[in-house]
């Protein structure tokens, strides 16, 4: 939509001109000549407001591109010991290491790797947080862990997540948890996700399965590994200069530093003080802490933040663009609310209920 004029937005709209017009004065736009091109905040304001759906694509054309850490998400059946992987996963982070342990919960964390690469976590484990990102179009994991009990074998939610991450197309490196446990039976796991229709490693496929203890905290550093192997042979990149397109991953209401949104940055850089729209929310970046809580001045892709200076309370999986003004941030986020507030009128006239699964 950069740089598109009123002219092309109207047929890509199927509307007329005139009513575009009469949009961009009700927000105040002037517009000299219908071909004159449009910013995009206002491009998409008005598709909007003419109900066609808009996905920013900031192009790459020209831009440098470089390699970027893999983000990377943690699933499984219940009890499987996600949030145990996690927690022991922490303790091998950047964070625990820098604050001696202390770590500030942040929803994300980094893993150093002795290359020199890293691995970005998000610790939201869980499918409804995944599948909530999923609906909004927020890919912003790249890899799956799906973290197997050894000792319990494939479960329902186990299928369940094989089937999300199949869905959005996200690779799968399995976790076989438990391995400390006398009734463990790693080979069981694995046939069993054979017979699922996971293609691993060992057999001929390219789905790794690294056999772990979160709880005796072994075989970390070789599901890191592999992590990074993973990574390595999706070749991620992403252009680092430019306007950020970033995610929200979690958002929480602080008494005193207000709403705050931890996010993961896919491409270009964000900076503080920028004005942005975060889906329907908008604010000025007041400040951007890393990792470790530290106030810092950018962000670049993959890095996790926390960012502060949102008006209202983001979702996870929400985009977070960055806009030139107040003014069009605070446009935005309006025009966005109708839309979501037309769209969910929609929905409940025609009877869909909002289907979520228990998160965990
Ligand atoms: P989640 O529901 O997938 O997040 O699972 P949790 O991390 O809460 O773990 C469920 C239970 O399994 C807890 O009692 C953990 O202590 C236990 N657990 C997790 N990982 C391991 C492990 O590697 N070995 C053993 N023996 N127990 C584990
Ligand atoms: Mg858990």
């Amino acid at each position: 939509f950069e740089g598109m004029t009123i002219i092309e937005l109207a047929k890509r709209a199927g509307e007329s001109i005139p009513v575009l017009q009469e949009i961009l004065v009700n927000v105040g736009e002037k517009v000299e000549s219908e071909f004159d091109p449009l910013s995009i905040d206002i491009a998409e304001l008005v598709a909007m407001e003419v109900g066609i759906n808009v996905r920013r694509l900031h192009s790459n054309e020209g831009a440098e591109v470089l390699p970027r850490p893999a983000v990377v998400t943690v699933m499984g059946h219940v009890d499987h010991g996600k949030t145990s992987l996690l927690d022991a996963l922490r303790q091998t982070s950047v964070a625990a290491k820098e604050a001696g342990g202390i770590t500030q919960h942040l929803g994300a964390f980094i893993v150093g790797m002795p290359s020199g690469a890293s691995i970005t976590f998000l610790d939201t484990p869980g499918h409804a947080a995944f599948s909530a990102m999923r609906a909004r179009g927020a890919a912003v994991t790249d890899i799956v862990v799906l973290v197997v009990a050894a000792d319990d074998g494939v479960m329902p939610q186990t299928l369940e997540a094989v089937s999300h991450a199949k869905a959005a197309n996200v690779p799968i490196v399995v976790a076989v948890n438990k391995c400390d446990k006398p009734a463990a039976d790693p080979e069981r796991v694995k046939l069993q996700l054979a017979s699922e229709g996971l293609l691993l490693e060992e057999m001929g496929g390219d789905v790794q399965v690294v056999e772990v203890s979160a709880v005796k905290k072994t075989g970390l550093d070789i599901l890191e590994e592999a992590l990074l192997l993973q990574a390595e042979m999706m070749d991620l990149k992403a252009r680092i200069d430019g306007p950020a397109q970033a995610y929200v991953v979690e958002a929480r209401l602080d008494r005193g530093r207000g709403p705050l949104a931890t996010a993961i940055v896919k491409a270009g850089t964000l900076v503080c003080g920028q004005h942005v729209v975060v889906g329907s929310e908008w604010g000025r970046i007041r400040a951007v802490r890393d990792v470790v809580g530290k106030l810092t001045e950018k962000a670049t892709p993959a890095m996790p933040i926390e960012i502060e200076g949102l008006k209202g309370l983001p979702m996870a999986g929400d985009d977070i663009i960055v806009v030139d003004s107040e003014e069009r941030a605070r446009m935005l986020s309006e025009g966005r609310k109708k839309k979501f507030e037309k769209n969910r009128l929609r929905k409940i006239s025609e009877g869909a209920t909002d289907s979520l699964e228990p998160s965990d």
